[in-house]
Parts: C-alpha cells; sequence; structure tokens
C-alpha cells in the first residue's frame, strides 16, 4: 500500500559485517550526533525533510560497530561509512507517524510530524539513511539518504538547556549501561518535590517486575526537572488545555485515554540534560492513559491508581518492541498490520514465518491454533486476536502485560524479547 518517495539514491550495498567493538573508536568519538528532521505524508507514503544536525553532549548508547541492520520498528537509520559502504551503526524505532498515517484522516490530508535520531558522532563523512519496513511484504524501502560531513560548521555546537536533574540509580558506565531518562510533564517549578518522589515510585514499581527486576544494575536512570508553565494537562474533551513543557494531550487520534505528544523537538531538548537511550514521560495528572513507541518515547499519568501498571505496559512497547496483544471483539477497526507479511514485533504472529517467533517455545502437544479455553491458562501457545485485530493476528498467551492491566508478569515470550534488549543471553 505504501509509495514510497525516495528523496536521493546512491547505490551502496550495505552488506551485514562481523566487527569488533575495538573499531568504535576507529569510526566514531564519544559524542553524540543529534539529527532532527520532519516525516511528510499521508496515507499513499512519505518522505523526509532535514531540519538540522546538533552535537548534543555523549552517546549513551552501546559503544559498538553495528553486526548487521536492526531488524525491529516501523522504521531504520543506518550510518555507512561512506569511502566503503560499510555498516557502521543501525537502530530501529516506531513512531506515532506510521499510527496517524492509518488513520481515516491520512486519506485526505498530508502532515509532518517532528524527528529525532542519536548516532555516535562519526570521525569522518557518513552516509546516514532512513529506511521504512514494507506494510505487506519483508523488507524495507528507503525513504531518504544524505551524507553527514561531522567537520562541518553547520553542525550547531550547543550546551543543552539548563535543567537540574538528579540520578535515581547509577549514573556510571555510560555506553555500557542503559541509560532511562525521566522526563517532568505538567509539573510546574514548584512540583518538583513531587516529581522526584513520582520518579522513584515509578521506577521501583517497574525495575520490580521480571525481568528487569534480575537485571536492574544495568540501568542508569535519571530524573529530569522540566517545568510547566501549568500543571496538568490537556484534555480536549472536558475543553482543558494548559501549557506544559512538551504539550502532551489526551484523546490521541479521538481515542480518550491516548495520551501522547507530537512535539519530539522539545522532548530532546529537555532530554540532553542527561546521557540517555530511553526517555519516560510522566504526566502529572490523575487520570487514565499513557502512550508506547519503540526507541521513541514511553509516557504514563503519574496518579491513576492503574497509572504503574500501564507505565510497565507502554514501556514494554518503547524499549523492547512489543506489540500490544489486546483486540477489539465489537468494533470494525481499521487494520494495523497487513496479514500477507510477518509483523516485526517479536510477541504476534500472522503465522506467515512462526519459526522466527515462538515456535521453539511450544509443547508438542499443543495445537496451532490453541484454543481460549481453561486448559490452555497461563500456557504459550497461538491464540488468535491480538494487535488490534479478532482474526488472522495470534497472541503467545491469553492474557499478558501487553493485554490488559490483570496480570502482573510478562509472558514468557516478552520476557524472553525483553531480556534480548537488555543484551541479556539466555
Ligand atoms: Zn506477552
Amino acid at each position: 500500500m505504501k509509495k514510497l518517495c525516495l528523496l536521493v539514491a546512491f547505490a551502496f550495498s550495505v552488506e551485514p559485517m562481523m566487527a569488533q567493538s575495538d573499531d568504535y573508536h576507529q569510526f566514531f568519538t564519544d559524542e553524540c550526533l543529534r539529527v532532527d528532521y520532519e516525516l511528510v505524508g499521508n496515507r499513499e507514503g512519505e518522505t523526509a525533510v532535514l531540519k538540522e544536525l546538533k552535537a548534543q553532549g555523549v552517546w549513551a548508547g552501546p559503544k559498538r560497530v553495528c553486526a548487521e541492520p536492526a531488524q525491529l520498528g516501523n522504521y531504520r537509520i543506518s550510518v555507512v561509512d561512506s569511502a566503503t559502504g560499510k555498516l557502521l551503526y543501525s537502530n530501529g524505532f516506531s513512531s506515532i507517524f506510521n499510527e496517524w498515517q492509518q488513520s481515516p484522516e491520512a486519506l485526505t490530508t498530508t502532515a509532518s510530524f517532528y524527528h529525532v535520531s542519536l548516532v555516535p558522532m562519526p570521525r569522518r563523512t557518513v552516509l546516514f539513511r532512513l529506511e521504512r519496513t514494507n506494510y505487506d511484504k519483508p523488507g524495507n524501502s528507503l525513504i531518504s539518504e544524505f551524507f553527514i560531513n561531522p567537520k562541518s560548521k553547520f553542525i550547531r555546537r550547543e550546551s543543552a538547556k539548563p535543567l537540574n536533574y538528579t540520578v535515581v540509580q547509577g549514573c556510571d558506565d555510560v555506553g555500557t549501561k542503559i541509560d532511562i531518562a525521566f522526563l517532568a510533564e505538567g509539573y510546574t517549578a514548584d512540583q518538583m518535590d513531587k516529581f522526584r518522589a513520582d520518579v522513584n515510585r515509578f521506577w521501583s514499581y517497574m525495575a520490580g517486575v521480571e525481568p528487569y527486576s534480575s537485571h536492574k544494575d544495568r540501568f542508569n536512570v535519571y530524573a529530569v526537572e522540566s517545568p510547566s508553565a501549568e500543571s496538568g494537562t490537556d484534555i480536549p474533551n472536558r475543553g482543558i488545555f494548559r501549557n506544559t513543557a512538551m504539550n502532551f494531550t489526551f484523546s490521541t487520534f479521538d481515542v480518550d485515554r491516548y495520551l501522547t505528544t507530537f512535539d519530539m523537538e522539545s522532548v530532546h531538548d529537555i532530554a540532553a540534560a542527561v546521557p540517555y537511550e530511553h526517555i519516560i514521560i510522566l504526566v502529572n495528572t490523575s487520570e487514565y492513559g499513557g502512550g508506547g513507541f519503540y526507541n521513541f518515547y514511553c509516557a504514563g499519568t503519574a496518579d491513576h491508581n492503574l497509572s504503574l501498571r500501564v507505565m510497565v505496559h507502554e514501556f514494554g512497547h518503547s524499549f523492547a518492541g512489543l506489540a500490544d496483544e489486546y483486540f477489539y471483539a465489537d468494533e470494525a477497526n481499521e487494520e494495523m498490520y497487513s496479514l500477507q507479511r510477518e509483523p516485526w514485533e517479536p510477541n504476534i504472529t500472522t503465522l506467515i514465518d512462526f519459526d522466527s517467533k515462538w515456535k521453539s517455545m511450544l509443547d508438542v502437544a499443543t495445537p496451532v491454533p490453541t484454543p481460549r479455553t481453561e486448559s490452555y491458562l497461563g500456557k504459550v501457545g497461538v491464540f488468535e486476536g491480538g494487535g488490534y485485530q479478532t482474526k488472522g493476528i495470534y497472541s503467545p498467551v491469553q492474557d499478558c502485560i501487553m493485554r490488559s492491566n490483570t496480570p502482573k508478569t510478562f509472558c514468557p515470550v516478552c520476557h524472553k524479547a525483553i531480556l534480548k534488549a537488555m543484551g541479556v543471553e539466555e
């Protein structure tokens, strides 16, 4: 369904190459390069418009040269050595833009969404490549690519916004550990004591859920005190609008509980106060809601009685690329997933390439598909329904944190995907 625009095409073929971590400093410095661009498009496709390049603090991601292109996410960025075509860095992500492209509005409107990608600062000219996962067939399509010369005087070298932050946990071994920045949304300057207490409450709950709890020391966690002019957030259904640091709002795509922002420039300007790989935004309200996108951000409210559980669910999206396992039995929905390809998310399948998913975790006696009956409660199977669709998409268990707020643990398939995201080999 997607016709993808191609800004500039070059004929490099990126072959996966094995590389040693020693190679990192041959190609990159310890700085972070921030690439800001807008994705502009509609249901038919998209193009990218470069906004600016910045040198932004230290590189907090892994200090190694990529062995192969990233596999997860609706988009993939790659950094390629311009002299040799060697793949140096690759990462995947998803964004609110591709969800918007599935909305009815995208049939009649073209819109632009701000995006920020972080890569390690190259030592010499590289090719930056942005690709999109194909909707109904395997593989990716090129959206845009352009050269970046790290010696250019037009790369902005400004210090970050002067924001206070506190260390919640760790703050050592940046580049080895996983760096998480909690950001304050809808907290006024006078409410930062509450924000710090909220972050401690959330992190202690999240770090108590397996498999995070067994590997808690792999994380550095920061709380960035980004004050808002007003307390709370936008609730358009009730005519409530607040002037806040990152412009969050409920009712994204007219779904009441869907709490997001499109203002990625502000999100990253604030996060830049600390070294970060993953962003969690606490929204200062007692309403129910949240949102999460793989390697983009995760957001939830601070004070609803389900807020802690919602944040674990949303962080499952943003940290490990997990799909929603829920589905709408009595609603007609636009299909988010094509049944013509295997989705990239590790915890749902169309059975087109089930070998690449959790087939090895099934008991031989478990039927495929597996009936949603009592005898298969708590067992790994292939249960029809997931990814918002009742037919053709299958989930690994009958209930999981990625389906509802009832379970307190992830299913074995999601558990395994989170371990992989943490770099833990089983
Ligand atoms: Zn699961």
